[in-house]
């Protein structure tokens, strides 16, 4: 196989990035583009081998970046930040080419973003502190010591910036990093090495495995040497993960699958409900903390239904490289079955479509919206990840609290409501690692993120990203001239 690939003119090297060096798999597997299905290039399919080889090279490389000091780790992420911006346009392409989500996303919104996650965590690296605090005269002192290796493991739906989300305050706090991108997705990982080893990471700092998840997973997250381990993904291998790091008892965050709920109260402004309503389908509803479940007051639900309609029947749906393209398609043809097993299994149960329900050519799908769907119904509990929503009504506050909480998940809640006190008495009964209220989407890299129950375990974001990758340690001192009395 060549070792490198062209994709929309950018070259791209499709070997493993291990100990700061390209390594060849015997083997490799292919990477579609979900645009057209077209092949973009072979990349080297790693198992065990290549797993045991970059955990062994995070672990050489550990103790000289853990002694690197904090201004040169951040300095360095930094440079890999302004590496990320020189090819921003690069990366937004590629990564449009590789999962299919939409290039002015990735240009403006999802690129940005990746170089704003590595300056947000080297920036708060040096201003992480606890204040020293006195017990009978001894100072005690907090720090942040670096845990060692960390396999990181992420998605397809937003490759890159989901995995520099946990490489970069991995890496600030010290640690270094086993990364391994979804296969469907594998491209901008690749170039982020690049990007990194020009930025001056030292060897080994970070190392990009490829390959099958089920092939080269166990190898990573079963290995003694790793101290954390960092996924985003789907509930059933998060399982699969977790009890292969029970072994060793490796720390994990988890953050998982969603079926959120968007509540929509009488008192709500219906057209900005409509529009944070018509926005659960970006990203072909490829997105985790999407509020795919429409929660409708009933006095309103016809007319919201009306406007809903009108404004998600004009959405564009076409070649997600065109700038006025609303929704492009859905990421592999697996997927697409996926869905449409949803979809029909729900229509053969009698649920009824508003909109879609279909299909489209190649792996485009229909936006959807199904109603008279029961609340114990598959379409209503189970996350489908793809532009597929349903609505149901209910008639006072108690009943919209008991259906968005009646739900295996807990990641997101979006409500609509013009009364403030509404939206404070329902949130503070929700079951969601975030509540938006009159908003969608909003993500401060200071606050807590994840979910409860199956959509996750832990939180990441600000400080308790520094918490999970690090081994925080006391240190006791006594004062001076300080004797033992028993
Ligand atoms: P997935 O679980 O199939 O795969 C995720 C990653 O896990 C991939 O890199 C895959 O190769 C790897 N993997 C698969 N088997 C493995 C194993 N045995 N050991 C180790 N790694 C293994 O998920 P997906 O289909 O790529 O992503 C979609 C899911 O991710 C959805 O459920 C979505 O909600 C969730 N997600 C959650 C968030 C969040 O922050 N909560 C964000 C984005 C996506």
């Amino acid at each position: 196989m060549p070792d490198k690939i062209t994709v929309a003119g950018v070259s791209i090297d499709t070997r493993q990035w291990i100990g700061g060096a390209r390594v060849a798999s015997a083997e490799t597997f292919t990477d579609l583009s979900p645009i057209d299905g077209s092949v973009l290039g072979e990349i080297a399919r790693g198992g065990p081998g290549e797993a045991e080889a970059a955990v062994g090279a995070a672990r050489e490389a550990f103790p000289g970046w853990a002694a690197t000091s904090r201004k040169e780790r951040a300095r360095i992420l930094h440079a890999i930040a302004d590496g990320v911006e020189e090819r921003l346009e690069e990366l937004a392409i590629v990564e449009t080419m590789d999962n299919g989500a939409l290039l002015r996303s990735h240009r403006r919104g999802v690129m940005p973003r990746v170089a704003h996650n590595l300056r947000f965590f080297a920036d708060w690296l040096l201003a992480l502190d606890h204040e020293d605090f006195e017990t009978r005269g001894h100072r005690n002192h907090v720090s942040w010591d670096p845990a060692g290796p960390c396999v990181l493991i992420t998605p397809w739906n937003a490759p890159l910036m989901l995995a520099t989300w946990k490489v970069a305050p991995a890496l600030a706090a010290g640690n270094t990093v086993v990364l391994k991108p979804a296969e469907w997705s594998p491209l901008t990982a690749s170039l982020l090495a690049d990007i990194a080893a020009a930025a001056g990471l030292p060897a080994g700092v970070l190392n990009v495995v490829q390959g099958y998840g089920a092939e080269i997973g166990d190898a990573l997250t079963a290995h003694p040497d790793v101290r954390r381990i960092s996924f985003t993904g789907s509930v059933p291998t998060a399982k699969r993960i977790a009890a292969s790091a029970a072994g060793n008892l490796t720390p994990l965050s988890l953050e998982l699958g969603g079926k959120s709920p968007l509540l929509v109260f009488t008192d709500a402004d219906l057209d900005l409900a409509v529009d944070l309503a018509v926005e659960q389908y970006d990203n072909a509803g490829q997105v985790c903390l999407a509020g795919t479940r429409l929660l409708v007051e009933e006095s309103v639900a016809e007319e919201f239904t009306r406007r809903f309609v009108d404004k998600a029947t004009r959405l564009s749906q076409g070649d997600p490289r065109d700038e006025a393209t609303d929704i492009g398609p859905n990421v592999h043809p697996r997927q697409v079955e996926k869905i449409d097993g949803f979809v029909q299994r729900a229509l053969a149960a009698g649920a009824r479509p508003v909109i879609g329900g279909h299909r489209k050519d190649g792996l485009y799908y229909a936006p959807t919206l199904l109603t008279d769907v029961a609340q114990d119904a598959e379409i209503v509990q189970e996350e489908v990840f793809g532009p597929v929503l349903t609505l149901q009504t209910f008639g006072d506050e108690d009943e919209a609290v008991r259906l968005a909480n009646d739900t295996r998940f807990g990641l997101a809640a979006t409500l609509v409501t013009g009364d403030p006190g509404r939206a404070e008495r329902v949130t503070a009964q929700l079951v969601a690692g975030t509540v938006w209220v009159n908003c969608f989407f909003v993500r401060d890299l200071q606050a807590p993120f994840g979910g409860s129950r199956l959509s996750g375990v832990g939180r990441e974001g600000g400080t308790w990203s520094f918490d999970f990758y690090c081994d925080l340690k006391n240190t006791v001192t006594a004062p001076k001239g300080w004797t033992h009395h028993g």
